[in-house]
């Protein structure tokens, strides 16, 4: 993904702040600076354009947007807006997506669900849009209300489970594979009028198929789509309340071991499955840890 757009000169300075630390080395012809951060490219050009590249780069590129909106009161167009995919926006789906994969505590939740395009006015006022882009706290408020309204259907896969199967060779996409198909099955087994069924891709549909030869029941009229969940309602939904159920599972861990279980697979996460083990012994990491992790060898490293 590539975004571009003109900066006002007051947030071009704060950018040549925020990015002082994350500069490389190298910097392209009459640029300021390039940057990496996370997965995103920021080239800043002294004309003022900046660019921003990666497959994040809408979740960084928002940020300053949001302050030429703040500072300047200005609205950016950005270019990718022209490029947005509409082609499956206004039918009716269903769709899957999921959250947990990458975190080392916390457990995986799948979600299919199934929007009528009569419903996408009622999503659109509720502001459902990519997952990744709301807040832990606006999830919390809109989850319940589109779970009250959209059928869905929802698996959760505790690490302990996940464990499970890894004795059985599974690697996280056959996993994924596996659980996205069980809920699109059980979505499209309801009846549901729908156009097309899509699934947010996470491999090739050669791969995916393939990780599904030794499952009997499966849906192969399937349409893969990358960053689905802001192409398609029934996606976004998906996501949404994924993550709302996520959450909630989240605090469940939280409330047994009464400490901060945090996202993600980084130090912050070491430290804490850390002192789950002094609390709890080794044994601890096959229940609450995704094992294969490399995280584990950091965790019980005896030092
Ligand atoms: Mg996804």
């Amino acid at each position: 993904m590539n975004i571009v757009f003109k900066t006002s000169d007051n947030v071009k300075e704060k950018m040549i702040n925020y990015y002082q630390d994350k500069r490389k080395e190298k910097t392209p012809p009459y640029a300021i600076f390039q940057a990496q951060e996370a997965d995103s490219v920021i080239t800043l050009y002294e004309s003022g354009k900046v660019m921003f590249q990666g497959v994040s780069a809408d979740i960084d590129a928002n940020m300053w947007i949001d302050m030429e909106k703040h500072l300047n009161n200005r609205d950016i167009n950005i270019e990718e807006k022209e490029k947005k995919d509409h082609r499956y926006h206004n039918i009716s789906a269903i769709g899957s997506d999921e959250v947990g994969t990458g975190d080392y505590l916390l457990p995986i939740v799948v979600t299919a669900a199934f929007v009528d395009k009569k419903e996408i006015p009622f999503l659109e006022a509720l502001k459902v849009t990519d997952s990744k882009k709301i807040t832990d706290d606006l999830i919390r408020a809109i989850a319940p209300k589109i779970m009250k309204e959209i059928p869905y259907d929802s698996v959760v896969l505790t690490n302990k489970e996940y464990n499970d199967l890894k004795t059985f060779d599974c690697n996280m996409n056959k996993v994924k594979a596996i659980l996205h198909n069980r809920v699109l099955v059980n979505m499209v087994n309801k009846g549901f009028n729908y156009d097309r069924v899509i699934i947010d891709q996470f491999t090739s549909p050669r791969f995916y198929f393939n990780y599904l030869k030794d499952t009997k029941i499966k849906i192969t009229k399937l349409l893969f789509l990358t960053k689905a969940e802001s192409k398609n309602m029934s996606v976004a939904c998906a996501s949404i309340i994924s993550r709302y159920i996520f959450l909630m599972e989240t605090e469940k861990l939280e409330e047994k071991y009464k400490m901060t279980i945090p996202k993600g697979a980084g130090k912050e996460v070491d430290k804490v499955a850390k002192e789950l083990v002094k609390k709890h012994g080794e044994k601890i990491l096959n229940e609450i840890s995704k094992i294969s992790f490399k995280n584990t060898e950091k965790v019980l490293e005896k030092k």
